[in-house]
């Protein structure tokens, strides 16, 4: 067995997802891509789930389109991506037909060897995939999501990586997304698969407790040759080792990789031009900090936590999310953290601190989580918390899958002439809102990227035109009010009225000739006193109004449903009445604290 070690770099996808919340755009790979191949990686991770979210919502770019462009520009290296299993590239489970649709087009647009996994580790969640790799006739990579908790044990893993080998693995692959794995766990983990199981193990394992490159030496000891690394540009943190540094570390040692030093070394320095273009999206939260071994929260789901929050103003709050994280995990069964879970279980945590009390709110997410929609938990879930989110209804047992009939057709026809090819049609099941708003923008010729936010904008430094501050932090008795000026309106009769939110809330403010401050009036929606008023508890948008006016209806009714950080989440009644007013439509922006519907 040769001793050679391959190595796959990431810096296409995991890098600048864990770096710069995945907003490197195409144009900034293309320069480099002539490099990139000539290099001889085993394979260049550049395609998932959320470079694809990425390009749909914010970069505006065609994910399909870039997935092909970049296998032409990369002839000799084989492409890899990372597969959610059922879940493929979106947040929900989809029809078996769906799955092997996506398969078949992402192999036949440039995919070489697909790493799938399952957020809890259900395989039964990667039987149709897998089965769609190897029918694709790809390489199908199985994965092992990499967790600490009481049920996570070797044996499990490695009845798992044998079940994987059942499923037509031609490798497996050890996750470690948070950075939880240490050297010596690596070893005992890396040696008891090897034992077990005869095809190639990989470790992808991220850097953010400081701790992967460690862990990559005790696993090339352990007889692990595939390892993941990413240029040293997008290196470190919460992503993961540098390609140069361990392609250094094993130079002339039997564990060689063979990769030419000096030629990554160009690379690298492209990157490192690149990443200063980004500026305007680090985040203090992406740098390496032990702490991940106590709260598992993992490198992307950490920098879309902080940049989420800070869309929120309050990420002041980041430590106590944090802090609640591994309770909400605890309660719904340990299951490791990566998307979808890492979303469903971020979610909640942040409803249960900015909502002041805990369970106050549960998203959709976590009671189709606690159904059984997701498939098993690793361990029993809070018994309490189950009966509060879904009543008597009954957990179901069955594959997820199974309960969903083929919908390619379905979806064909609801997107009709905006879909041009079988791949736009999968981008629309992907995203259903923004997949079909970016069909619409293509055809009507009007897509356009988000603007790179500078570095300054995002710093305490807030925002200045002409030399006048818009934008202000105001603290009233221990509370911060983010107040923005909107605008101001030409002079009425000696009145002069200035336009301005607050948290978000448009409010309108008149001043007398004299600039004296003669009153303020609301422009948005009321501020919500009475148990009868729907109001939400996180700032996003309203997806559907679920009751009219006139409407009789019961407490605990769902009236609302509302997205915020990309998860759902109902709305119920607070008291039994009459629905008297709406204030609100589907896509309106909201924030908390406003009347969204009056209950009387
Ligand atoms: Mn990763």
């Amino acid at each position: 067995m040769s001793q050679k070690i391959n190595v796959t770099d990431v810096v296409l996808r995991d890098g600048h997802q864990s770096l710069i919340a995945t907003r490197m755009r195409t144009e900034d790979m293309l320069p480099i891509c002539g490099k990139l191949d000539s290099i001889g990686f085993y394979s260049l991770e550049a395609w998932g789930g959320a470079t694809f979210d990425a390009c749909v919502r914010f970069l505006k770019e065609d994910p399909w389109e870039r997935l092909s462009t970049l296998k032409e520009a990369l002839p000799n290296t084989p492409l890899q991506m990372l597969l959610r299993g059922q879940n493929l590239l979106g947040y929900r489970h989809y029809a078996d037909d769906v799955v092997e649709a996506f398969v078949y087009k992402a192999a036949a647009n440039g995919i070489d060897i697909f790493r799938v996994f399952d957020a809890l580790n259900d395989l039964r969640n990667l039987e149709t995939a897998m089965r769609a790799v190897k029918d694709a006739g790809k390489h199908a990579q199985g994965t092992i999501c990499y967790t600490v908790s009481p049920v996570h044990t070797l044996e499990l893993y490695v009845d798992q990586a044998k079940s994987l080998i059942d499923m037509g693995a031609d490798s497996i692959a050890i996750k470690d997304m948070a950075g939880l794995l240490t050297p010596y766990a690596t070893f005992d983990l890396v040696k008891a698969l090897i034992e077990a199981v005869d095809v190639p193990i990989h470790l992808h394992a991220h850097s953010t407790a400081g701790l992967a490159a460690q862990c990559h030496l005790k696993a090339v000891e352990a007889g692990c040759r595939h390892i993941d690394t990413c240029i040293s540009a997008f290196a470190g943190g919460t992503s993961h080792p540098a390609t140069e540094s361990f392609v250094a570390a094993m130079k002339d040692s039997e564990f060689d990789t063979g990769l030419d030093l000096e030629a990554l070394k160009e690379i690298g320095d492209y990157f490192h031009e690149v990443r200063k273009k980004y500026a305007g999206y680090e985040s203090e939260f992406t740098r390496e900090d032990v702490s991940v071994q106590i709260n598992q929260v993992p490198g992307g789901m950490m920098s879309n936590l902080a940049s989420q929050l800070k869309e929120q103003n309050a990420l002041g709050k980041i430590r106590e999310v944090f802090d609640e994280i591994p309770k909400v995990r605890a309660d719904l069964g340990y299951p490791p953290l990566v998307t979808p879970t890492s979303q469903i279980v971020g979610t909640q945590a942040v409803m249960n601190v900015l909502g002041g009390e805990r369970y106050k709110t549960i998203t959709n997410e976590v009671k189709r989580y606690l159904q059984g929609g997701y498939g098993h938990a690793p361990a029993a879930v809070d018994q309490a918390l189950l009966r509060q989110a879904i009543g008597n209804a009954q957990v179901e047992e069955g594959r997820p899958a199974d309960r969903l009939s083929p919908e390619m057709t379905r979806l064909k026809e609801k997107i009709g002439a905006l879909a041009k090819s079988d791949e736009d049609v999968l981008t629309y099941a992907m995203f259903p809102d923004l997949g079909e708003k970016f069909l619409q923008e293509r055809e009507a010729g009007t897509l356009k990227p988000e603007p790179i936010p500078s570095a300054a904008t995002t710093s305490a430094n807030r925002p200045v035109t002409e030399g006048v501050p818009t934008e202000f932090v105001i603290d009233v008795h221990g509370e911060s009010y983010e107040v923005q000026i909107t605008g101001v309106g030409s002079n009425d009769g000696g009145k002069r009225r200035v336009y301005l939110t607050l948290d978000g809330m448009p409010e309108e403010v008149v001043f007398d000739a004299k600039d004296q401050f003669v009153g303020g009036e609301k422009a948005g929606r009321a501020r919500a006193t009475e148990p009868g008023h729907v109001t939400t508890s996180m700032p996003g948008n309203i997806v559907d109004v679920l009751v009219g006016e006139g409407d009789e209806i019961k407490e605990g009714q769902a009236v609302l449903i509302t997205e915020a950080m990309k998860m759902e989440t109902e709305i119920q009644a607070r008291i039994s009445g009459i629905v008297k007013a709406i204030h609100v439509v589907k896509g309106d922006r909201v924030t908390p604290g406003e009347v969204l519907l009056e209950i009387g």
